[in-house]
C-alpha cells in the first residue's frame, strides 16, 4: 500500500492504541544517540557487497535486545520511545495549566487514565450506559439503531491504510474519488475481533492457535465480566465473527481504490444491502440527510447487513456486550487490561510483557488529544530553523525527482506532462498543519477516564461529519506532529512530514547535508515517489481518481515493477516464509525512488559535485550509511509473521538492501561482482 512511510499503523499497534480499543500501547526503555552517524554500531568487517544492512548495523544488532514489552525494536521504536518522553514531559506540565485551557484538558485526560485506584473501585460501572442500552434492544429496529449510534471515524483506508474496526462498520470522511473539491463519507466493513479475515479462516496450525485463543479470550472477558454460560456464549460470539470473516474482502482487494469507488444513494441500501434496518442506522448515525456514501468494501457491507437479518438478535446481543466491554479493557480494572493484552499483546504480537501504566497514558493522552498534545510538542521541539532546513531540502528533492521524470526515455509525452503538473500542485506540509483543531465543546472529567475516551471518539467522529458541509481543505493534515512517521495523500495530492520525525538519525540540524539526506531526504523522495506510483498514477493533479497514465506507460512502469517484486520474493526472514512482493511493491518501488532522488537532491545541494568527505568516509558512503541506519531494527517473529501477511512494507532489513539497486552505491563502496547483492548493471531495477 501507499501512504505511511513506516509500519507505524500495523494492527499491533491499532489493537494496542485508543481509537479501537481506547487504550494505549506504549515505549520501552531509552536509547538517545548522540548527533552523526552510529559508526559505532556498524560492522565493517562485513563486507558492504555480502550484506549491507548488517555492514551498517551489526555490532547493534548483535548488542539489541529487544525489551521486553515490544514486538520489535529500531530506530523508529527509539524515536518514539523519545517522543513519548518529550509528550510525557508536556503532559504533566499541562496537568497545571489554568482550568478550562486546552492545555488542561490534557492533563485531566492523563490523570484520569492514572488513577488505577478509581478505576479499581469503579469496576464495570462506567460501562453501565453503553451495556444497558445493548440489553435494551428488544428488536433488530433497535439493534441497527445500536449499530448506527456506535458508528466512528475509527478507520483510513488511503491515507494511513487502516481497514480495522470493531464495530459492525467503519466510517472515513475525505474528498469525493471524483470530485476532491467536496467531502464525502466512505464505510467500510468491520466488526471483527482478530486483525482479518484470514486469520479466522486459515487451517495452517498459527492460524488454529489464534482462532483457539481467540475464542479463550471470548470466554474469558465474558468471566470476568461475571457472565452466565460462558463457554456457550464465547462459542456463539466465536462464531458470528467467523460468519463476519467468510463475507469480507479481503487485504488485497481491500488495496485496491477501483474497487472502492461504489457511490451508493442512501435510498439504496435497502435493496442492495437487505437485512439491516438500514433508515434506523443512518439516523442513528446522523447520516440521514448525505446524498449518497461510497461503499469501499460492497460485498463486506452487503454481507455484514445479511447477516445482521439473519443471525438472531440475542446472539448480536451477546456480540456487542463482548466488544462493549473489551474496547473498553484498557480503562477498566486491572483484570480487563492484562486479559486484553494477554490476547492481543501477547499472543497475536509476541511481547512478553505489557508496558508500564505511565506510558500507555502518554499515548492514550497524545493520541486521543494529538493536536491538543501536538502544539505543545512543537513549541518545545521543532525550531523554524528545522521546518526551514527540512523546506529547502524538499525542494531539492523536488526539482531532482522532477529531473528524473524529464529523463525517463519510456514515458511519453503526454503522462509526462500530467506528472509535472502534479508535481507542481503538489502540497509538503513540514513539521506541523497550518491550522490546529480546537478541542472546544470537548468535555474532560478528571475522574471518568472511560467517558473521557468515549467522548473523544465521539467527538472525532462529529467532527468528521462537519467536514461534510465543508470545502475540502487541502492542506489538512492525517498525522499529529508528535507521530514519528510520514503520509502521502493521495486525494490531497499532499505529503505530511510530522516534527517527530525529523530528529536524528533522519534528521539533524548539526548533521552534515550527506546525513540528512541520506535519512529524512529518502524519506521525503518516498513520499514523492508515491505520487507517481501505480496506485499515484490513478490520482490526478486535482486528487481526482482518474487515471493519467497511458497504457504504453503503465506497460514500462510494471514491467520494472515486476522485476523489483521478483527481487523482494526472493527473500525469506522467517524459514520458509518469503517477502510477498506484490503486497510490498507500492513500497518497494518508492524506498527505491526515495533513495534514488535524495542521491540526486544531494547533488543539487553542492552544485552539481559529490557531498565532502568527512570522519573517514567520502559524501556518497555517508548518505548511503546514513539511509541504512534508519532501517536499523529488529522483530519477534510472531510480530515478523503478522507482518509479512498483513503489511505493505517489506521488513527493515530488505528496504536497506534495496541500494543494490542505485549505481551510486556500487561507486560509493566499490561493489565488484561476486557481493551477495550485487546486481549487474542490466538486473538492476530502475522504475523512476
Ligand atoms: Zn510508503
Amino acid at each position: 500500500m501507499r501512504a505511511t512511510y513506516l509500519k507505524i499503523i500495523t494492527l499491533i499497534l491499532v489493537f494496542l492504541l485508543a481509537g479501537n480499543s481506547y487504550v494505549a500501547l506504549t515505549q520501552g526503555s531509552s536509547g538517545h544517540r548522540a548527533h552523526g552517524l552510529d559508526f559505532a554500531g556498524m560492522d565493517k568487517s562485513v563486507n558492504p557487497a555480502d550484506d549491507f544492512f548488517d555492514y551498517c548495523n551489526g555490532e547493534w544488532l548483535k548488542k539489541t535486545a529487544i525489551p521486553n514489552d515490544r514486538s520489535s525494536y529500531g530506530t523508529f521504536d527509539i524515536l518514539a520511545e523519545q517522543a513519548n518522553k518529550q509528550t510525557s514531559d508536556l503532559i504533566m506540565e499541562a496537568s497545571k495549566s489554568p482550568r478550562g485551557s486546552e492545555a488542561s484538558k490534557v492533563g485531566d485526560f492523563y490523570d484520569a487514565f492514572m488513577d488505577e485506584k478509581a478505576i479499581e473501585a469503579k469496576g464495570l460501572s462506567p460501562l453501565k450506559v453503553e451495556l444497558d442500552e445493548i440489553n435494551a434492544i428488544g428488536d433488530k429496529k433497535a439493534l441497527a439503531h445500536v449499530f448506527g449510534s456506535e458508528l466512528r471515524a475509527d478507520v483510513d483506508p488511503l491515507n494511513n491504510t487502516n481497514f480495522y474496526t470493531d464495530r459492525l462498520f467503519g466510517l472515513w470522511v475525505s474528498p469525493d474519488f471524483d470530485n476532491p473539491t467536496k467531502n464525502v463519507p466512505y464505510m467500510l466493513q468491520g466488526g471483527l475481533g482478530m486483525p482479518d479475515s484470514d486469520t479466522y479462516l486459515g487451517t495452517e496450525a498459527n492460524s488454529v492457535e489464534l482462532q483457539t485463543k481467540y475464542r479463550a479470550h471470548i470466554a474469558a472477558v465474558l468471566k470476568l465480566a461475571k457472565v452466565e454460560g460462558v463457554d456457550a456464549q464465547a462459542d456463539r460470539i466465536y462464531e458470528l465473527e467467523r460468519k463476519i470473516a467468510s463475507i469480507h474482502v479481503n487485504r488485497a482487494d481491500s488495496a485496491d481504490v477501483l474497487k472502492a469507488n461504489n457511490p451508493w444513494r442512501l435510498a439504496d441500501f435497502s435493496s442492495k444491502a437487505a437485512g439491516l434496518d438500514w433508515p434506523a442506522f443512518f439516523e442513528a448515525a446522523g447520516l440521514a440527510k448525505q446524498p449518497m456514501i461510497m461503499v469501499w468494501h460492497p460485498g463486506g457491507i452487503t454481507g455484514e447487513a445479511a447477516l445482521v437479518g439473519s443471525q438472531p438478535l440475542d446472539v448480536w446481543k451477546e456480540y456487542l456486550r463482548f466488544h462493549a466491554i473489551d474496547r473498553a479493557a484498557g480503562l477498566l480494572p486491572k483484570a480487563f487490561a492484562d486479559e486484553r493484552f494477554n490476547f492481543y499483546g501477547r499472543a497475536l504480537s509476541g511481547i512478553p510483557q505489557q508496558s508500564e501504566r505511565w506510558k500507555r497514558g502518554v499515548r492514550a493522552t497524545s493520541n486521543a488529544l494529538g493536536d491538543a498534545v501536538g502544539q505543545l510538542y512543537v513549541k518545545h521541539y521543532f525550531s523554524p530553523q528545522a521546518k526551514a532546513t527540512v523546506q529547502t531540502m524538499v525542494k531539492n528533492i523536488v526539482v531532482a525527482f522532477g529531473h528524473r521524470i524529464d529523463n525517463l526515455e519510456w514515458m511519453s509525452p503526454a503522462t509526462r506532462a500530467k506528472a509535472k503538473a502534479k508535481l507542481d500542485t503538489l502540497y509538503i506540509g513540514v513539521g506541523y498543519p497550518e491550522h490546529w483543531r480546537d478541542y472546544a465543546g470537548l468535555k474532560i472529567v478528571r475522574d471518568d477516564p472511560l467517558g473521557n475516551a468515549q467522548r473523544t471518539s465521539l467527538f472525532d467522529y462529529r467532527a468528521s461529519l462537519a467536514k461534510l458541509n465543508k470545502p475540502v481543505d487541502k492542506s489538512e493534515w492525517w498525522m499529529t506532529p508528535q507521530t514519528v512517521n510520514a503520509v502521502n495523500l493521495p486525494l490531497q495530492n499532499a505529503l505530511n512530514f510530522p516534527a517527530a520525525i525529523l530528529r536524528p538519525p533522519f534528521f539533524d540540524m548539526e548533521a552534515d547535508p550527506a546525513q540528512n539526506y541520506g535519512g529524512i531526504g529518502a524519506t521525503i523522495g518516498h513520499e514523492i515517489s508515491h505520487s507517481f506510483d501505480d496506485q499515484g498514477s490513478q490520482f490526478d493533479a486535482q486528487g481526482r481518481l482518474q487515471n493519467w497514465w497511458t497504457a504504453q506507460d503503465l506497460a514500462h512502469f510494471r514491467e520494472s515493477a515486476d522485476r523489483l517484486a521478483a527481487q523482494f520474493d526472493a527473500y525469506e526472514p522467517l524459514p520458509g516464509v518469503h517477502v510477498n512482493g506484490k503486497l510490498t511493491l507500492s513500497e518497494n518501488i518508492a524506498d527505491l525512488a526515495g533513495v534514488s532522488a535524495a542521491y540526486d537532491g544531494l547533488r543539487l545541494a553542492f552544485g552539481g559535485k559529490p557531498a565532502p568527505d568527512s570522519e573517514g568516509f567520502t559524501g556518497d558512503q555517508r548518505f548511503f550509511v546514513a539511509f541504512g541506519q534508519i532501517w536499523r531494527g529488529k522483530q519477534r517473529p510472531e510480530a515478523m509473521r503478522l507482518q509479512l501477511a498483513t503489511d505493505g512494507h517489506a521488513p527493515d532489513e530488505y528496504r536497506a538492501d534495496t541500494v543494490r539497486n542505485v549505481d551510486g552505491w556500487y561507486g560509493a563502496f566499490n561493489i565488484r561482482p561476486g557481493g551477495k547483492l550485487y546486481l549487474a548493471p542490466d538486473a538492476r531495477v530502475r522504475v523512476w
